[in-house]
């Protein structure tokens, strides 16, 4: 069994003892949760005795960081105001929720400019970081990479940088707590080729980010070929990036638990599964581990 953080997505309805047990169920170290209902509504209250509980549990099993998710409906550059307004609320509320877990990550969608242009949205969200986030806070926001799946903003590390570098410029001590989480099947979906040059990928991802900035990866295959702009996760193996017939086969998947770069990072599997099918992936990506 090697070194690996890896998990999966876990539902929140017990409670964050309960997916900590979940996550030792499946041979799991690390698990993404949703922060809250993606309809809206207010977040369920946090009980402090079950953090403590979960973070009692990390400790004890040598979990890595865990990489909280913000509802997916959160569009922090929708052109409708009640939207931003929602985005804006919930960011919020979530960034003093997460410090009850403190030292852990936050990763969110960039967002959906619809039709604004990519300039407009990335400066809504670099507005609404730059008055949400908490001076001192614990937590490390990530931007996810993103397919670029119609107005998506993030489908290239040129965009995620420009929002990193403006808030860092407007709010410099707050450089520190902003990171991206890069998703495999996302950046294969934007363009990047991950699966013939993942040293290329992670190259280039240092120039215009920085590798610094990366803290956690999301592996998935991807239904769709390279430069698609999809965003339809699939099963290891199973797709574009893993399958033989399609992909590089498990040598992808070897090379990205392995590469020096991300080894250290939690991985959080985001694949079409049910908790078995997890464990059977957890399993696997700890064997490929070179
Ligand atoms: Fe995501
Ligand atoms: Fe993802
Ligand atoms: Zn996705």
């Amino acid at each position: 069994m090697g070194d690996l953080y890896v998990g999966c997505h876990l539902s929140t309805s017990g409670g964050f003892e309960a997916m900590g047990k979940t996550a030792l169920s499946i041979g799991a170290t690390t698990f993404a949760f949703f922060t809250r209902n993606p309809r809206g509504g207010k977040a369920r209250p946090i009980d402090p005795d079950d953090v403590a509980a979960l973070r009692s549990l990390m400790g004890t099993n040598g979990f890595g960081k865990l990489v909280a998710h913000a509802p997916y409906t959160m569009n922090l550059c929708s052109a409708k105001a009640e939207t931003v307004d929602f985005a804006r609320r919930a960011i919020a509320d979530d960034f003093e929720r997460m410090e009850m877990l403190p030292g852990n990550y936050y990763n969110f969608h960039p967002g959906a400019h619809v039709g604004q242009g990519p300039d407009a949205g990335i400066q809504m969200i670099v507005d609404t970081l730059c008055q949400v986030m908490l001076e001192g806070q614990q937590t490390t926001v990530l931007l996810e990479t993103m397919a670029g799946k119609g107005t998506e903003v993030g489908r290239s590390f040129e965009e995620l940088a420009l929002i990193i570098e403006s808030v860092a410029d407007k709010r410099p001590e707050l450089s520190a707590k902003l990171g991206v989480c890069l998703d495999t099947c996302h950046v294969n979906d934007a363009g990047y080729d991950i699966v013939h040059d993942l040293d290329g990928v992670l190259d280039e991802f240092d120039r215009v980010v920085g590798i610094d900035r990366l803290y956690a990866v999301h592996i998935n295959d991807s239904k769709n070929p390279c430069g698609a702009h999809k965003d339809r996760h699939e099963c290891i193996g199973k797709g574009y990036l893993g399958s033989d017939e399609f992909g590089g086969g498990m040598q992808v998947m070897q090379n990205i638990v392995s590469n020096g770069h991300l080894r250290s990072l939690p991985f959080i599997l985001e694949t079409p599964n049910e908790l078995a099918g997890y464990a059977a992936e957890i399993k696997l990506l700890r064997s490929l581990q070179q």
